[in-house]
């Protein structure tokens, strides 16, 4: 599910993010922006070309924290990169107390846990490469762009998801309302629309970026003591993840041009050996999130620092908690691949009458998605202005 919207008192019709959109979800209609939710996949890139402020991703705010008899917040370790020291991190952990949450609870710990698991999840399944599953657009991405590697990929649960079952079960009478500070905006509809179409355990995604003015204002000198887990750490900084042996023929991609150059390779056969694709679409992984108000370089220097100096254990997690059936979203909407082959002999068969210029005068990305519109019946060959001016 998208979590763009669009204001169009604040659109200036300057077609950038149109442009930028790696999945040809946008397109100008009737003269404003029209998000094709389908084929959205919360990577952000729009809305870091759109200078008019005339995309956004909201999540839940703070208001929703009346609505229970205690709250808990999720706290991703990604927001520690933003910390020079662990007196940083603990007056952050503080300043969320500050804000109205009655616990905060931080993610090292699980995150930890999926480190180890995934470790374990390599030795029992030999026999090619395996991608992780922990970074919601990639997994968009392969569902929507790359079906074949559906199979290599690591099923397992956000591990924000497992750590709100716990939370529930702990409180299991209690009207209690579990928020999830997002880091990215790929995390921010995970609330409502979990992976495999199931049922959450969270109840708000909020974005960390939009809480910062308050951050900011309230943050004093005030600590939560608060240990964190160096494994954990792996897990959300790229450049810490093959910190172990075990995981030392892993290819780390991130950013969303090198993933798709990795998963080319990979559709293609190139890949030969038995590595694990670690992908993440925000660059040095999640610490790099566009939901986190610094920068992802000073990010990692942070990362490591603390890395050195973390206590905490992992978590211990069974398998029935880590590991799911999917990582796929909608996944009742799926084609077969004979209704993607019949399909895509039908759009070109229209491709074919366009003349392929990918001009974008008729307000799509390019003349393939105008052939997808009209075979889905949302445009006509006389849409296309070139056809239009030839045929007058
Ligand atoms: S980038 Fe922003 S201003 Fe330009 S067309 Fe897109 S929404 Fe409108
Ligand atoms: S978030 Fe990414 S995929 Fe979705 S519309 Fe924006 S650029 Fe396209």
């Amino acid at each position: 599910m998208s979590v763009i919207s669009y204001t169009l008192e604040k659109c200036q019709k300057c077609m950038a993010c149109i442009r930028i959109c790696p999945t040809e979800a946008l397109s100008m209609q009737q003269q404003r922006i029209q998000i094709n939710r389908e084929k959205c996949i919360n990577c952000g890139q729009c809305l870091d070309a759109c200078v008019h402020q005339g995309l956004q991703a909201k999540g839940s705010t703070l208001d929703d924290l009346a609505h229970y008899e205690k709250t808990v917040a999720l706290l991703p370790p990604a927001v520690f990169g933003e910390c020079h020291n662990h007196a940083e991190i603990e007056q952050l952990m503080h300043t969320f107390i500050e804000m109205g949450f009655d616990e905060v609870v931080e993610l090292s710990a699980y995150e930890g846990a999926i480190y180890d698991h995934v470790q374990q999840y390599r030795k029992d399944n030999r026999g090619g490469y395996l991608i992780s599953s922990f970074c919601p657009v990639v997994n968009r991405l392969i569902q929507m762009k790359y079906p074949m590697l559906l199979s290599n990929m690591i099923p397992f649960e956000l591990t924000a998801e497992i750590a709100a079952k716990r939370i529930r079960q702990q409180y299991e009478n209690k009207n209690v309302g579990i928020f999830y500070l997002c880091e990215c905006i790929a995390k921010l509809p995970l609330g409502k629309f979990p992976y495999g179409n199931k049922r959450s355990e969270i109840d708000h995604c909020v974005s960390l970026v939009d809480l910062f003015p308050k951050i900011a204002r309230i943050r004093n000198t005030k600590r939560l003591t608060t240990e964190i887990c160096a494994k954990g750490l792996c897990s959300v900084a790229s450049e810490l993840f093959v910190q172990d042996e075990a995981l030392s023929s892993t290819i780390v991609a991130d950013g969303l041009k090198k993933v798709q150059l990795v998963l080319d390779l990979a559709e293609f056969g190139q890949l030969k050996g038995e590595h694990l694709l670690w992908l993440s679409n925000c660059i040095n992984g999640c610490i790099g999130g566009n939901l986190l108000w610094g920068n992802p370089f000073e990010a990692s220097i942070n990362s490591r620092r603390h890395y050195a100096s973390a206590t905490k254990d992992a978590i211990e997690l069974n398998n029935e908690e880590v590991i799911l059936e999917t990582v796929l979203f909608n996944r009742a909407n799926m084609k077969s691949l004979k209704e993607r082959m019949a399909e895509f002999t039908k759009i070109n068969e229209q491709l074919e009458k366009l003349p392929g210029y990918d001009c974008g005068a008729c307000g799509y990305p390019s003349c393939r998605v105008m052939a997808e519109e009209i075979v889905a019946g949302h445009s006509v060959l006389a849409d296309c202005r070139i056809i239009h001016v030839k045929e007058i």
